[in-house]
């Protein structure tokens, strides 16, 4: 186990704790900690280093997880990273936050990357030589890293899935996946070009990543009138 896992596991510890001790009606009832989990962003005012000391506020920090076996260096910064590959349009708002404080992390570089509706990565196998569904963005003053893309594919073996990376200063300081709830999936599915390949394998419950810590890297999907998707989560990363 490595210092971050320690820190995963003293956080889950003390949230199991509060659940002990009659405090996860308070947690659920309204604390800027779970509006934070949840992907919202209207906590400002409850957060900050006297809110967290106060017991108020806790960050959720995200899960390590694999970066798998596809990951590319050097993607282009961009926001909008489909290169006008088909799909439902799906808008990601990543925010990242200090977990020691909840605070806004700003000019941290988040890195993107994921299968295409059809299940392919760009860049490997015979997508070589193609950057399609890969980008990075800078975070804004509220810690936020806007990727205009498509709702991902599936691949075989795995559940539907978008990675990142969150670098600041040279550092890597997360490394994460990702997750969709299995129904939205589902209707998307339904949809073109998705449809094209039904029968997708392996959904949230049965994926061995996912069950290591996935359900706190679950987005908050919103779909609009539209037929398009919102898709926001916080990240809690320590900024070294
Ligand atoms: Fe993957």
């Amino acid at each position: 186990m490595d210092d971050r896992e320690h820190e995963t596991h003293d956080r889950l510890t003390r949230r199991q704790s509060l659940a002990k001790a009659g405090g996860l009606a308070a947690l659920l009832a309204g604390s800027a900690g779970w509006k934070l989990a949840a992907g919202e962003d209207d906590a400002d005012a409850a957060v900050g280093p006297a809110a967290v000391a106060s017991g108020a506020v806790t960050c959720v920090l995200a899960p390590e997880q694999t970066e798998g076996p596809y990951y590319v260096s050097g993607a282009k910064v961009r926001r909008n990273i489909t290169e006008g590959r088909p799909g439902v349009p799906l808008t990601l708002r990543l925010r990242v936050v200090d977990a020691s404080g909840c605070t806004p992390i700003r000019n941290a570089a988040v890195d993107v990357w994921h299968a295409d509706a059809l299940g392919r990565y760009s860049g490997v196998q015979d997508q070589a030589g193609k950057t399609f569904m890969r980008g990075v963005q800078r975070t804004d003053a509220s810690g936020v890293a806007l990727f205009k893309t498509v709702y991902p594919g599936w691949y075989p073996g795995r559940t539907v899935h978008i990675h990142v990376m969150v670098h600041i200063g040279g550092n890597v300081v997360h490394t994460g996946q990702l997750y969709f709830p299995d129904t939205i999936t589902d209707a998307v599915y339904r949809r073109s070009p998705y449809r094209s390949r039904p029968n997708r394998q392996t959904r949230n419950a049965a994926d061995a990543i996912y069950r290591n810590g996935g359900r706190r890297s679950q987005l908050a999907l919103k779909r609009l009138d539209t037929g398009a998707y919102t898709a926001a989560i916080t990240m809690g990363v320590h900024r070294s």
